[in-house]
C-alpha cells in the first residue's frame, strides 16, 4: 500500500514518464536470490532508484521526454544503470525532465511540467510540511537494516499527505516550479518514491531542482562516472549525478557507479572515492572560501541570509572563512549559451529519422523526411539551439564564437584553479537566487532567459569539471526550501561530501 500510495503523489506531481509498478516484487525477489545463493548483499541491495528519462534502460522506454524519442526502446543499460542494478537496487520509473534536458524548470516535457511538492503543501498546509521533511536525513543503509523495501514508520511520508493534493485544485498556476532539467527525478526523491535517483547536470540541472526540493543534489568531478547511455546534451560538460535525502546516500551511490568504463574513454578511476563518509567529521582547520562575484544581481535578501549564516557557523565551528574572487564568473553563461547549443548541433544531427526516432510520413524526399522528422519530432527550443549550434559552427563565425568560447571557459576554469591554489579546500554559494518561482511566474519567461537566471551560480562548476553539491540547509515549516552549493576541486570528493554532511 505504501507503493501505491506513493504512485498516486507521484502521478500527481507528474514524476514519472514511465512508471515500473512491479519493483517491489523485483527487489524482493533479488534479494531473495542474493540470500539464497549465498552471495553477500549488494552495496545498494533492496533500493529503489529512479532514473531520469535520458539514461538508456534495456527494454523500458528511453524518450528524453521528446517526441522524437516517444517510442526509443535502447537495447542495452546505460554504465550507471547497470551498475545500480548490480549493486540490488531496482528501477522503480524513468523520470519526467526538459525535453534533451534542455532547461532548467522541468516545464518543457511533451509530459508536461514537473510539479514541486511543497507548492500546495506550503501554502496551506504548513504543519504537513514539517512532517514530510522530517523524513529527509534517512540513510539507504537504514532501509536496509530494516525488511529490504519497506520504510521505518518514522519515515515514512504520513498517510494524509496524498489526501492533502486531493482536496486542492491542480491549478497549474498555483504551482511552484521544480527546478530542472532534472526535476522528475528530484521530485521522485522529494516526495518519498524512491531513496536516490540519477540525473544529469550540464549546466545545473542537478543542483537546481535539488535546491528547490529540499533534497541533496550532487555532480561528481567530471570524468568520475561514466557517461556511457547517457542521451548527450552537452558531452565536455555533462555529468552523471544524482539525488539524495542525505549525503551519505549520495557517498554510496558514487561507489557504485564511478570508475572506468572502455565505452567512456574520459572515465578515470580514483581510489579515493569513499564507500562512507565519517561521522564525526571536524571541519576545525578547513579553508571556506566565499566567492565575491556570487553576490549577483537577483540575489534574494532570503537566499543571502542562509548564505552569511552558514558561512559564520563554519567560521564559529573553527574553519577559516575568506572571501575570494573568481572574476570570470560573469561570463560563464553567455559561455555556456555558446559551447552548448554548438555541442548540441553536432549532438542533435543524429535524429535523421531514418535509423531511429520519430520518422514523418509526409515526406516526398529524403531532405523532407529529415526536415519534417526533425521540425514535428523536436520542440523549439532544440531546434532552436540546433539553428544557434549551426550559425556558431559556420567556418566564418567558428574562431568569433566557438573558439573564443573556449578560451573564456579556459578562464572561468583558471579562476577555481587560483583560488584552491591558494590554499581554499570548499566554496561556498548559493545554489539559485531565490526559492523556487511558481509556475505563473516561471512560464512569463523562455527557456534561455529562464536558464540564465537559474543557472548563474551553477554552469561555472561544470566549465571547470569540479565536483560540486547542492545541501538543503533551509527546511523549516516557515520557509520554503533553500540549498546551498559547496564546490571542491577536481577529485576532492571526498572533502566535498564530507564538508556537506557536516552541514546537513
Ligand atoms: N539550463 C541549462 C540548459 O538548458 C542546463 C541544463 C542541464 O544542466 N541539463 O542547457
Amino acid at each position: 500500500s505504501w507503493c501505491i500510495r506513493r504512485s498516486q503523489l507521484a502521478k500527481r506531481l507528474n514524476v514519472f514518464i514511465t512508471e515500473l509498478p512491479d519493483y517491489a516484487q523485483q527487489l524482493a525477489e533479488k534479494s531473495d536470490e542474493r540470500i539464497a545463493l549465498g552471495k553477500p548483499l549488494g552495496l545498494l541491495d533492496g533500493i529503489p532508484i529512479a532514473v531520469k528519462d535520458n539514461y538508456c534502460t534495456a527494454g523500458i522506454k528511453t524518450s528524453c521526454a521528446s517526441s522524437m524519442l516517444e517510442n526509443f526502446y535502447s537495447p542495452y543499460n546505460a554504465t550507471v544503470v547497470q551498475k545500480v542494478l548490480d549493486a540490488g537496487a531496482s528501477v522503480v520509473g524513468k523520470t519526467n525532465m526538459d525535453e534533451f534536458a534542455m532547461g532548467s524548470g522541468s516545464l518543457d516535457s511533451i509530459y508536461g511540467p514537473v510539479r514541486n511538492p511543497w507548492s500546495r503543501v506550503y501554502a496551506r498546509k504548513r504543519q504537513m510540511l514539517t512532517a514530510v521533511t522530517s523524513s529527509a536525513g534517512v540513510a539507504i543503509q537504514q532501509a536496509q537494516s530494516g525488511h529490504g523495501v519497506s520504510l521505518s514508520a518514522s519515515q515514512r511520508i504520513p498517510d494524509n499527505y496524498d489526501d492533502s493534493y486531493k482536496s486542492f485544485s491542480m491549478e497549474e498556476d498555483d504551482w511552484l516550479i521544480a527546478g530542472g532539467s532534472s526535476g522528475g527525478s528530484a521530485v521522485a526523491v522529494a516526495s518519498g518514491s524512491c531513496f536516490g535517483a540519477l540525473s544529469s547536470d550540464t549546466g545545473g540541472s542537478t543542483r537546481v531542482p535539488a535546491s528547490y526540493c529540499g533534497v541533496v543534489g550532487y555532480k561528481p568531478t567530471y570524468g568520475l562516472v561514466s557517461r556511457h547511455g547517457l542521451i548527450p546534451l552537452v558531452n565536455s560538460l555533462d555529468t552523471p549525478s544524482m539525488f539524495t535525502r542525505c549525503t551519505d546516500d549520495a557517498a554510496a551511490i558514487l561507489a557504485t557507479i564511478s570508475g572506468i568504463d572502455v565505452m567512456d574513454s574520459t572515465t578515470v578511476q580514483d581510489c579515493s572515492v569513499p564507500f562512507s563518509l565519517p561521522d564525526d567529521a571536524s571541519i576545525e582547520g578547513l579553508h571556506i572560501g566565499i566567492p565575491e562575484e556570487y553576490h549577483a544581481p537577483g540575489l534574494s535578501e532570503e537566499t543571502l541570509d542562509t548564505w552569511t549564516w552558514v558561512a559564520d557557523l563554519f567560521e564559529r565551528a573553527g574553519a577559516k572563512v575568506t572571501r575570494v574572487s573568481l572574476p570570470h564568473t560573469q561570463y560563464s553563461i553567455v559561455c555556456y549559451s555558446v559551447l552548448c547549443v554548438c555541442e548540441v548541433a553536432s549532438n542533435m544531427a543524429r535524429y535523421d529519422g531514418i535509423e531511429y526516432g520519430y520518422r514523418s510520413e509526409q515526406a516526398l524526399s529524403t531532405h523532407a523526411l529529415y526536415a519534417d522528422s526533425r521540425h514535428t519530432g523536436f520542440n523549439d527550443v532544440v531546434r532552436g539551439r540546433i539553428l544557434a549550434g549551426n550559425y556558431f559552427l559556420l567556418k566564418r563565425n567558428y574562431d568569433a564564437y566557438f573558439v573564443q568560447a573556449q578560451k573564456v571557459r579556459q578562464l572561468i576554469t583558471a579562476d577555481f584553479r587560483r583560488a584552491f591554489d591558494a590554499g581554499v579546500d570548499v566554496l561556498l554559494t548559493p545554489t539559485t537566487l531565490t526559492v523556487a518561482p511558481p509556475y505563473k511566474e516561471a512560464t512569463q519567461h523562455d527557456n534561455r532567459t529562464m536558464s540564465a537566471q537559474e543557472d548563474v551560480f551553477t554552469q561555472p562548476a561544470n566549465m571547470a569539471g569540479l565536483p560540486a553539491v547542492s545541501v538543503p540547509v533551509k527546511l523549516s515549516s516557515q520557509s520554503l526550501p533553500i540549498g546551498l552549493q559547496l564546490m571542491a576541486n577536481n577529485f576532492e570528493d571526498k572533502l566535498l561530501l564530507t564538508t556537506a554532511k557536516w552541514l546537513e
